[in-house]
């Protein structure tokens, strides 16, 4: 028999009547003859609900006890799903990371999974099981509870397909596939058919939070291909698999936003050499992600340096920074969370030459400033005032025929 990993998000979890609903996918897959393991998100919104809680007692809350928090939400929805497909006459049970050994490292709140053992999945196959697991979390070699970050139920899911040598992990949530852009914004927007793992992990990277970006890391390692498809109907989703070639034959795949990001300006800084390699293995060391870097020209022998790091991290950040700017006599530094990152990705864009300056005109005509740009092969960002953009994504979603 074949296994297949199926992989449910807090909206289709959203309530018991939801429960029930995936229960029934769930019970459909098993009757068409499939080894099923199911991975689960908490329900919609408990995660933030507990993120909230431990914030009103303290902004930073420590870590570790962040996960020990956050990792209960999981330990709910996987309980209630298999307590419904037991009461259906279906033999499951539900597991949690501990249970299962999904080894990560040991960065609480954004751990990395590292290892996962298979055996006790395998057993619970072999007895004719429905085997149902928590998502986003995992344990390291102490057993210290982990969560994988915002959307780690998407890696957790692959990872598990992976181990288990499943090729197709479907992904359910709550639109139909992936979009041409975040269909909640861009209405018209188109959905792919098929998309590969590149470019598919620069749309996860930059902001489309259909799938985390691990989840798709993952995939591409390991050659599974992510059917991400929507719990609330039988339509044909997206694809998400190896091709060399650009799958839709058009020069962009899709166009992303992030409002998740922070932008930190460092002013004054003296220009010599080591001085941008203390900063940033200052922030390193604190376990900070850094995405977008700008140096200002010097001027009387110095220069601004400016990075964004995401929102959730900029507490961190700002206590780090006050740190920085004494170690390296730099004059102040300014914090700015109102900001968004918007992207265009496309594999066409290898080959042709020209996007961006059509994209620095749409946002022109649209009278937005651009406060940073980036670019990779297949990608173009532009930080701009977190309140256009809406607008900003629209107007480039129309302008470059995506509909
Ligand atoms: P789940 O709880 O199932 O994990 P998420 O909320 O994490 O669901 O992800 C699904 C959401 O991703 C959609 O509701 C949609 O608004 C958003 N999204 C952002 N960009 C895209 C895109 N390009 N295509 C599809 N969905 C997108
Ligand atoms: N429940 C976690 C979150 O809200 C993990 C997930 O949904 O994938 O981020
Ligand atoms: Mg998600």
């Amino acid at each position: 028999m074949e296994i297949l990993v199926q992989k449910y998000g807090g909206t289709s979890v959203a309530n018991i009547e939801r429960i029930k609903k995936v229960a029934q996918r769930v019970i459909d897959a098993k009757n068409a003859g499939n080894d099923i393991v199911v991975i689960v998100s908490a329900i919609g919104g408990e995660t933030d609900k507990l993120i909230n809680m431990a914030k009103e007692i303290d902004k930073n809350p420590n870590c570790r006890e962040l996960d020990m928090l956050v990792s209960t939400g999981e330990q709910i929805s996987i309980a209630l799903l298999a307590i419904a497909l037991n009461a259906r006459g279906y033999d499951t049970i539900s597991l949690i990371a501990q249970q299962v050994q999904i080894y990560t490292d040991t960065s609480h709140t954004k751990a990395k999974i590292t290892k996962i053992d298979t055996r006790r999945l395998f057993k619970e196959i072999k007895k004719g099981r429905i085997v149902i697991v928590a998502g986003y979390q995992g344990i390291t070699e102490d057993l210290e509870i982990t969560t994988l970050g915002r959307g780690g139920s998407d890696t957790s899911a692959v990872a598990i397909a992976a181990a288990l040598g499943a090729r197709v992990c479907e992904i359910y949530t709550d639109v139909d596939g992936v979009y041409t852009a975040d269909p909640r914004i861009v209405p018209e927007a188109r959905k792919l058919r098929k998309i590969n793992y590149e470019e598919m992990l620069e749309m996860a990277s930059s902001g489309a939070k259909v799938l985390q970006s691990r989840s798709v890391e993952f995939a591409k390692k390991y050659g599974v291909t992510i059917h991400v498809r929507s719990s609330f109907n039988e339509n044909e989703g997206t694809l998400i698999m190896e091709g060399e070639e650009n799958m839709e034959d058009v020069l962009i795949s899709g166009v992303t936003y992030d409002k998740n990001q922070a932008k930190i300006v460092i002013i004054g800084v003296p220009d010599q050499p080591g001085i941008a390699a203390k900063i940033f293995s200052m922030l390193a060391e604190k376990n900070i992600n850094v995405d977008m870097i700008i140096q200002s020209s010097s001027k009387d022998m110095v220069n601004d340096i400016s990075f964004t790091v995401p929102k959730e991290d900029l507490n961190l950040a700002t206590k780090t920074m006050e740190g920085i700017v004494e170690e390296v006599r730099a004059k102040t530094f300014e914090c700015n969370d109102k900001i968004a990152k918007i992207s265009l990705i496309g594999i066409g864009m290898r080959s042709h030459s020209g996007v961006a300056s059509s994209m620095f005109q749409v946002l022109a005509a649209e009278g937005i400033n651009i406060e940073m740009i980036s670019t990779s092969e297949i990608k173009i960002s532009c930080v701009i005032e977190e309140s256009q953009t809406e607008k900003a994504v629209k107007a480039i979603h129309k302008a470059f025929n995506l509909a």
